[in-house]
């Protein structure tokens, strides 16, 4: 849960406002402070949604404002220590049907089309990954995004078996034998459908997937317990876009999820060989 700081937050302007921005008070902000498409404002406001639930207030400023912060969770855990380590960018604990899927959709559409604009080749490759844990979770997730994206140029897909995904070439064959080739920004799925996708492609590896620059993790507590941890790690791992940022989701802070998030990123590191771990 995202800790509200209303009026009061505005009193305090301590360094920590550095790293803890203001929370938004309305979705109008969103155009003002952070240029989001218009067209992505009023397919906010025509699906009815008047202020952003407690989640959005904190989590959109601290996705939309910097490349690099990190958010506390606050959820009757104002003891848990500030999150702060390499490979999760956000975790985020908030109730179910408190809004977290806006909350990271908004700004995934958003950086996405700025990333766009500024690197035209990023138009062609996959540029974001969203992983749940059912299929039910990940259409839901993919209506929302529609919604949201809707007359903009974002693409939300749905990852189905045996779809392969653009990799960024200029115009991939479309005379190849196999199953279609799918252009799209955003794929939701579930880590199995992804897992699969990724061990009969090999150099899917490398090519489909070097784009994305984004991973968000949907109930992040199910999708690293051991049913499905080590397909969304090696999901996790498979991804060597140097500016990939990582987001934590869940219900739940009463399980181990810090830990599990800590971990994680150990084992992130380990298998990529990396430093010394600490
Ligand atoms: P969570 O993932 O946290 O369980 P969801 O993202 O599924 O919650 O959202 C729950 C419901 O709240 C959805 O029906 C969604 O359309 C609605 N919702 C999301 N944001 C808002 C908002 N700002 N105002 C009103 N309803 C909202
Ligand atoms: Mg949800």
């Amino acid at each position: 849960k995202v800790k509200r700081k209303g009026k009061e937050g505005s009193k305090a302007k301590t360094e920590k406002s550095q790293l803890h921005p203001q929370p938004l008070c309305s979705f109008r902000e969103l155009g003002e402070r952070y240029a989001i498409p218009k067209r992505m404002a009023a397919n906010i406001h025509d699906q009815g949604y008047a202020t952003p639930t407690e989640v959005q207030l904190g989590a959109l400023p601290l996705l939309l404002d910097s490349p690099s912060l990190y958010l506390q969770p606050a959820a009757g855990a104002a003891d848990v220590p500030p999150h702060n380590s390499d490979g999760v960018d956000l975790l985020t604990v908030a109730p179910t049907g408190s809004g977290k899927t806006l909350a990271f959709m908004i700004p995934l559409v958003h950086k996405i089309s700025q990333e766009r604009r500024t690197d035209e080749t990023l138009a062609r490759m996959t540029s974001a990954i969203v992983l749940a844990p059912t299929k039910e979770l990940a259409g839901q997730i993919v209506n929302e995004g529609r919604k949201l994206a809707s007359g903009t140029k974002i693409k939300v897909t749905q990852l189905r078996k045996g779809m392969r995904l653009a990799s960024g070439g200029t115009q991939q064959a479309g005379d190849e034998a196999g199953p279609p080739i799918v252009k799209t920004d955003i794929i939701v799925g579930t880590p199995g459908l992804l897992h699969n996708m990724l061990e009969e492609e090999d150099e899917l590896k490398q090519m489909s997937l070097k784009g994305v620059r984004h991973l968000v993790l949907d109930e992040a507590d199910v999708l690293l317990d051991p049913l499905f941890r080590e397909q969304t790690l090696a999901i996790w791992n498979s991804l060597s876009n140097p500016d990939l940022r990582v987001s934590l989701w869940s219900a739940t802070m009463g399980s181990n999820i810090e830990e599990l998030a800590r971990s994680t990123i150990h084992t992130r590191r380990d298998a990529l060989g990396a430093g010394s771990g600490d």
